[in-house]
């Protein structure tokens, strides 16, 4: 039995792990590579494997980073089950043609900037069609209910407590008369989250794949009466400097993650003042799904739905459902916006910036981690011109940063997760983060634990022996690493990155520097060094 690493292998984004026996061949996720252009360019690239040669496909959770490109699989030629938890096909029925809509509109730009240069048309990664396509495929599946997707082969979904539906699947693989056990983790959420349930933990296994978005990272710790006291606190600045609160956010967990902590202050007679408008239609869609599932929320979350009739129908909470609906809020006055992206790079939330930023009286509250070269983050280092659609806009507004609402465990979580495992008989591979995250996490993990860990590189097998004492007998090292596969970026911005920063500085410079003489001295010093 082997192991590729075709994604989220080297970085955070791509997750895509292929697993063959002799018998059968299946992929664990099949995300799409997110953040620089470097990295977004491995879309387009074909698949270094058969998708036609696959016998099913295991998803672990709804995030684009891990499903984005089952629409390409299936467009190129896979045909079996794609096996999930019910929220998370529910989700999908909504993400994974929201996806092909960006594909369409990104590739439609893409192509008429390509024209101009002479260069020859992009194809969109895939199309609306193959999403549905995709989707057709979905299969459902309770979490603790365990299942054969072919003989030889027993799967198990557990919670992995980082957005609804989210899991880590146990695969136990029996071959040659041995049995082995492998464990996904899956992207492993901070306990205390609102409304999702802290992860499940494991006892055993002979090969895990752990995440390491913050493998080496310590988050200060922000309890939840601290979040929700912070989020109290600003919302009364707020609303005593009288202007609109933009709060950019994820569709899917961010969205119902506050509206969450909106009720529970409501509950106890704070933020009364506070009317929300969720302006996504995607976060609309997902929320509505958020309210099939009550069965997965946690304690305090199951208390509020109970105290407040449906967790997300209140009086004060309003979703837009047409664009004219979203412009007329550019009238309103002392309203709480909410919208996608959570990183303002794209979406409905640049307009309601770009109207909003300019003005002291209004705020704009930061709730998720922004990533380098983002507008969001330009923002929250205190740039003071944006461009936003080709327009320059001041950023006056009081601006925000509400912690203790990530997604993911911090290092000392995915110790603490680690921790309650007792024995890993073959080894474990330290996957989903930046180089430096994942060796250091697995270096950790055999100096605190005594596994035998390792980060794997992007497009490396690994042979799993038949015999797991055979295992132990090895080094472990790639058996073959392939090539022309994914390309990692080095860490940081890339070039790209840095050209947009360049202007946007070269901009404020032109813009706040009015001698005419150090303007001449320092543009001519640039164009010295280029
Ligand atoms: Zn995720
Ligand atoms: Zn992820």
């Amino acid at each position: 039995m082997k192991i590729t690493f075709y994604g989220a292998a080297g970085c955070v984004t791509g997750s895509n792990y292929l697993i063959e026996t002799e018998k059968f061949k299946f992929v664990v996720d099949c995300g799409m590579f997110q953040g620089s252009k470097t990295l977004k360019e491995n879309n387009y690239k074909e698949f270094a494997y058969d998708p036609k040669s696959v016998d099913f496909a295991l998803v672990t959770h709804a995030h684009i980073d891990h499903t984005g490109l089952l629409p390409k699989l299936v467009k190129k030629g896979f045909t079996g089950p794609i096996y999930a938890t019910e929220p998370t096909v529910d989700l999908l029925g909504f993400l994974l043609p929201d996806s092909a809509h960006i594909q369409d509109v990104e590739v439609m730009q893409k192509n008429r900037r390509n024209e101009r240069k002479g260069l020859p048309p992009l194809e969109p990664i895939y199309d609306e069609f193959d999403a549905q396509k995709a989707i057709s495929l979905l299969k459902g599946v309770k979490r603790y209910d365990a299942f054969n997707p072919v003989p030889g082969c027993t799967v198990k979904f557990y919670n992995a407590g980082h957005v609804l539906g989210s899991s880590s699947i146990e695969v136990i693989i029996e071959e040659k008369g041995e049995s082995r056990k492998i464990v996904f983790s899956g992207d492993l959420g901070e306990k205390d989250h609102p409304i999702v349930n802290d992860p499940d933990q494991f006892k055993q296994t002979d090969y895990l794949l752990v995440e390491s978005t913050y493998g080496t990272r310590v988050r200060e710790e922000v309890t939840k009466e601290e979040r929700l006291n912070k989020l109290a606190d600003v919302f009364a600045r707020a609303i005593e400097r009288g202007g609109n609160i933009i709060i950019p956010a994820f569709a899917l967990e961010r969205t119902q993650d506050l509206l969450h902590d909106i009720l529970t202050l409501k509950q106890r007679g704070q933020a009364r003042e506070i009317k929300v408008v969720i302006d996504s239609p995607l976060a609309t869609d997902i929320t509505r799904v958020f309210t099939r599932y009550p069965e997965c929320y946690d304690e305090d979350a199951r208390e509020i739905l109970q105290k407040m009739g449906n967790l997300f129908d209140h009086p004060d909470f309003r979703f837009t459902a047409t664009v004219e609906e979203s412009k007329a809020l550019n009238e309103e006055k002392g309203i709480v916006i909410m919208s996608a992206s959570g990183m303002c790079d794209a979406g409905r939330i640049k307009h309601h910036l770009k109207h909003n930023l300019w003005k002291p009286e209004n705020t704009v509250i930061f709730v998720g981690y922004q990533a380098e070269g983002t507008l969001g983050r330009l923002i929250i280092e205190g740039i003071k011109t944006v461009r936003i659609h080709g327009e320059e806009v001041s950023v006056e507004a009081q601006i925000e940063q509400i912690t203790g609402y990530s997604g993911h465990a911090d290092q000392n979580g995915l110790l603490e997760w680690m921790g309650s495992i007792e024995s890993v008989r073959g080894n474990v591979f330290v996957i989903h983060g930046e180089p430096d995250s994942s060796e250091g996490f697995a270096s950790l993990i055999q100096q605190k634990f005594g596994f035998r860990a390792i980060a794997p590189k992007m497009g490396e097998t690994f042979d799993l022996p038949a015999s797991v004492k055979e295992a132990h007998k090895q080094e472990i090292k790639p058996v073959y690493a392939m090539s022309g596969v994914a390309q990692v970026p080095p860490q940081g911005p890339d070039s790209h990155n840095l050209y947009a920063e360049l202007m946007l500085k070269l901009a404020e410079f032109m813009r706040y520097t009015k001698d005419e003489n150090k303007r001449r001295q320092k543009l001519q010093e640039l164009l010295g060094r280029l």
